[in-house]
């Protein structure tokens, strides 16, 4: 997706000076220790290296501190399912998406043993009796149960955002440190699941609004902010402010604007912060002006209320924000 890319662009100069931090830190050490790097979110040491997915995660906040580490993946190649299912020699890589991580025992669904030989009826009486046990053992208490409905709500909603895996992952460590912490006692777990959504969203710099969110939660907008208050400040999750920036490609995409328009809210964006005329302000609202601003300087215009309704925000607000931009950034806008 060339938004997320985009969006991934603004993190590239803080992470190629950590991999160079990376770098040196393992010829300190000598290639056969752990790289010693902080997490530049919770200051945290315990990092982990996710090499199925070329990832560098942080243990204690979930965020994906670097996303293009070299592939230690299988020597092997496979073209086919086929091969690849005859070729590997171990299960699923770990995830912090299934309840057991995925590292409990699978009894497979075909009937051929280990040599790709058919199984006998009376035998396979047998393993469909073992296989249903196994499922059921699989979520064995409450604790559980509770963490595999979160997980899969988790999913739920994160397939109804079109969210990409790292956030997945994020989000699921994010809701295990809260179980961690004893921080669902007395709420929902739908909550607790929609808010730790919400901040994976923004660490991985693709935030959602809470509007957003709330859309495809089973719980209120009011809830979700609520907890998620809540949880940041208990697991200390320290967010950077969003930059108004993060919304502009999904924003101008829900307003089926074109690519000219989408960089010339980005670049009036740019000037604005330049000018501090940002900070302390809504990203959405800020990002909303913006785009109504470059829709009307590139001829493909918007009204305030279509701009409106996609960033979630008042008209009011982007009639505040579009003025102070334009004057402060010297724009002519002729309505
Ligand atoms: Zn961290």
């Amino acid at each position: 997706m060339p938004e997320l890319e985009k969006e991934r662009e603004v993190e590239r100069p803080q992470r190629s000076k950590l991999r160079e931090k990376i770098r040196q830190d393992k010829e300190k050490v000598g290639s056969f220790e752990k790289p010693k790097v902080e997490c530049p979110e919770c200051g945290s040491r315990s990092l982990v290296q996710d090499y199925e997915r070329a990832e560098l995660v942080c243990n204690e906040c979930g965020l994906v501190v670097d996303s293009e580490f070299i592939d230690q993946g299988p020597e092997w190649r496979a073209f086919d399912h086929d091969q690849r299912m005859k070729r590997s020699r171990v299960g699923a890589p770990m995830t912090y998406t299934i309840h057991d991580k995925g590292l409990s025992t699978m009894i497979d669904w075909r009937n051929r043993d280990s040599y790709g030989k058919s199984i006998s009826s009376k035998s396979r009486a047998q393993l469909y009796r073992l296989r249903k046990w196994q499922r059921r053992i699989r979520v064995s208490n409450a604790t559980e149960r509770n963490l595999a409905f979160a997980l899969s709500e988790l999913d739920r909603m994160a397939s109804a955002l079109g969210l990409s895996r790292n956030v997945r992952e994020t989000a699921a460590v994010v809701y295990r440190k809260a179980v961690d912490m004893n921080l669902i006692r007395g709420r929902s777990i739908e909550g607790v699941a929609a808010s730790a959504l919400y901040a994976a969203c923004r660490q991985c710099s693709v935030p959602r609004t809470l509007d957003e969110i709330a859309e495809v939660s089973r719980v209120s907008r009011k809830e979700i902010g609520r907890t998620y208050r809540f949880i940041s400040r208990e697991l200390g999750l320290k967010l950077m402010p969003t930059s108004p920036i993060d919304y502009i490609p999904r924003f101008c995409s829900g307003l089926n604007l074109k690519g000219e328009v989408q960089s010339k809210g980005v670049e009036i964006l740019r000037q604005a912060a330049e000018k501090e005329l940002t900070s302390g302000r809504g990203p959405t609202g800020v990002a909303a002006a913006a785009i109504y601003i470059s829709s009307i300087l590139c001829g493909d215009r918007r009204t305030q209320r279509e701009v409106a309704e996609v960033a979630g925000v008042t008209e009011v607000t982007i009639r505040n924000r579009y003025k102070e931009l334009a004057e402060q950034l010297d724009i002519e806008i002729i309505l």
